[in-house]
C-alpha cells in the first residue's frame, strides 16, 4: 500500500546533500562561453577572478564535474536551517477543489526570508578562504543583501550593499536587518560611485535599478583592496548552490516514490528555478523522465518570453564580461513593480541555454494584480505570507491546478516557494486598497532596451 503522504516532509540531517549538483555536465549542449568585451574572445578564470573570488570562478567555468563537494563549513552553516521542508498543500488543493497534488519547497524559514542564503553561505566561505577582507555587492528587494549580511556576519567579512533606491524606500526594515548583521548600506544609485553620479546627472530622481546597483558595486570592488564583487543570482555557481534545493526536494519526492509531472519556479535571474529543476532536468536530459518545466516571469519584466536570446551585459554601466542569455538588454529599466527580485533585464545562462534548447518548456509571463490575488489566496489557505516573487510561481501552480480541476487529471505539482513576504506589506496594502496596477511594455518600450544589445567585436 502507498504511504500516506505528510503535510511535510523532512529529511533527516544524515540525508542533507553533501554535494552539490553541477547541471552544466549533463547537458551535452553547453552554454556559449561567456566573453570579453573588449577583445571578444572567452574569458578565462584568471580574469574573471579580477572581479569575483577565485573559487567562485573556477566553478563558473566548469562544466565538466558532475559534482562538487559542499565543504564541511558550509554543510554546518546548512544545517542551521536546512532541510527545508517539501510541503503537501492540501489546503489549497482542497479550496480549488483539484484533483491535483500541490507539492511545494519553502525556502523561506530564514531570517533572511528566501533561498539566496544558500549561495551567500558558500560565497562567503570561499572569500574568507581566499583571505579576503571585504565584499561588494547588489541588492534588489532586500533578500540577497540580506541573505549575504548574514554570510558575512558569520564568517567575519565586511560588506558594503547597493541596494536600488525604490526598494530602499520602500523597505527601510531592510536596512535594519543588514545593519544588524553589520553591513554598510547604500541607496542607489548613489553619489558614491562615478557610474552613480553618472546616472543620477542624467536622471536625479531615478529610483534605480539592480543593473545599476551592480556597476556601482563592482567599482567600488575595484577600488577597494582584498576585495571582491558578489552576486546573488544569474551566475552559473549560483545557481550550482541552489541544487540543494532540487537535490532535497527529489530525495523527499523519492520517500513516498513521488515524481512531480510539472515543475514551477519564478524567475528574476533565474538561481531558485535552476536550482530547484536541477536534479530533474538531469533526469529529462537522460532520456529517464519528462516532467513539464514552467518559469513563471513577470509580465512588467518578460526576460524569457518577449526578450531576445544575444551576448549581453549583466549592468547598465557595461562593465561585467557578456553572457549569452534571454534579455531586454542591460539598457531596459522595468517600470517599478512590487516583485523586486524578478525585475531584472537577464537571464541566467542555464536556464536561457535549457530555454532555447526546448528542455525547459515554458515562460509563462503573468500580471501583478493575478500573482497577488494568488498570494492572498495561499496565505488564507496554506498560512503563510509568500514574497511576491514567489507568488508568480503560486500562481502559475493555481492555474495549472485548475486546469487538472477541468480535465480531471491528478496531476502531481511541484513549486518553488522561494521565499516570505513581511518586508512586501506596502505591495499587499496597496493591492488590498485596489491601487494595484498591470503595467505590461509595449513592443516599442521593449525595443528601447533590447537596442542597447551590445555590438560584437569582430
Ligand atoms: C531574489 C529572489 C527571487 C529571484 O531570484 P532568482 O535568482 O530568479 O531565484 C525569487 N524569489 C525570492 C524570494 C527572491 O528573494
Amino acid at each position: 500500500m502507498a504511504k500516506q503522504v505528510p503535510y511535510k516532509i523532512y529529511l533527516s540531517e544524515s540525508e542533507l546533500p553533501k554535494r552539490w549538483y553541477n547541471l552544466r555536465a549533463d547537458m551535452k549542449e553547453k552554454r556559449d562561453p561567456i566573453l570579453n568585451p573588449g577583445t571578444g574572445k572567452p574569458v578565462t578564470a584568471d580574469e574573471l577572478s579580477q572581479i569575483l573570488v577565485t573559487e567562485l570562478a573556477n566553478q563558473e567555468m566548469d562544466v565538466t564535474n558532475r559534482y562538487i563537494d559542499i565543504p564541511e563549513e558550509i554543510q554546518s552553516f546548512y544545517r542551521m536551517y536546512r532541510p527545508s521542508p517539501l510541503v503537501r498543500a492540501y489546503c489549497l488543493e482542497k479550496a480549488l477543489d483539484t484533483p491535483a497534488h500541490i507539492f511545494y519547497k519553502f525556502e523561506g524559514g530564514n531570517t533572511s526570508g528566501s533561498h539566496k542564503l544558500n549561495s551567500a553561505a558558500a560565497q562567503v566561505y570561499y572569500a574568507k578562504h581566499q583571505g579576503l577582507t571585504h565584499l561588494t555587492t547588489e541588492t534588489g528587494a532586500g533578500q540577497w543583501g540580506t541573505a549575504l549580511s548574514m554570510a558575512c556576519g558569520f564568517f567575519d567579512i565586511d560588506l558594503k550593499v547597493y541596494m536600488v533606491k525604490a526598494s530602499a524606500n520602500q523597505k527601510p526594515y531592510r536596512k535594519a536587518v543588514m545593519e544588524t548583521f553589520g553591513a554598510h548600506v547604500t541607496p542607489s544609485p548613489s553619489n558614491t560611485t562615478r557610474v552613480g553620479r553618472q546616472i543620477l546627472s542624467k536622471d536625479p530622481t531615478t529610483g534605480g535599478s539592480l543593473g545599476c546597483a551592480i556597476s556601482e558595486a563592482i567599482e567600488t570592488a575595484t577600488l577597494t583592496d582584498n576585495c571582491r564583487y558578489v552576486l546573488g543570482s544569474v551566475l552559473d555557481h549560483v545557481a550550482l548552490h541552489q541544487s540543494v534545493i532540487g537535490l532535497e526536494a527529489k530525495a523527499a519526492f523519492e520517500q513516498y516514490d513521488l515524481y512531480p509531472d510539472i515543475i514551477i519556479g519564478c524567475a528574476g535571474g533565474g538561481s531558485n528555478l535552476a536550482g530547484l529543476i536541477a536534479p530533474f532536468m538531469g533526469d529529462k536530459l537522460a532520456g529517464k523522465r519528462n516532467p513539464y518545466f514552467i518559469a513563471a516571469e513577470p509580465a512588467s519584466c518578460p526576460s524569457m518570453s518577449r526578450g531576445r536570446y544575444a551576448y549581453d551585459f549583466g549592468d547598465i554601466g557595461r562593465t561585467t564580461p557578456l553572457m549569452k542569455m534571454y534579455t531586454l538588454g542591460s539598457g531596459f529599466i522595468p517600470s517599478p513593480n512590487h516583485a523586486g527580485g524578478l525585475r531584472y533585464h537577464g537571464m541566467s545562462p542555464i536556464v536561457s541555454k535549457l530555454y532555447h534548447d526546448g528542455h525547459l518548456d515554458e515562460a509563462r509571463a503573468v500580471e501583478q494584480t493575478r500573482v497577488f490575488e494568488a498570494a492572498c489566496t495561499f496565505a488564507k489557505h496554506e498560512g503563510t505570507l509568500v514574497a511576491p516573487e514567489s507568488a508568480h510561481a503560486i500562481r502559475v501552480a493555481m492555474d495549472e491546478a485548475i486546469k487538472c480541476r477541468e480535465t480531471g487529471q491528478a496531476k502531481t505539482i511541484l513549486f518553488g516557494l522561494s521565499g516570505t513576504g513581511y518586508f512586501d506589506l506596502a505591495a499587499y496594502m496597496e493591492y488590498q486598497n485596489g491601487q494595484m496596477t498591470d503595467f505590461i511594455p509595449t513592443d516599442e518600450d521593449l525595443e528601447r532596451g533590447l537596442a542597447s544589445l551590445p555590438i560584437l567585436p569582430k
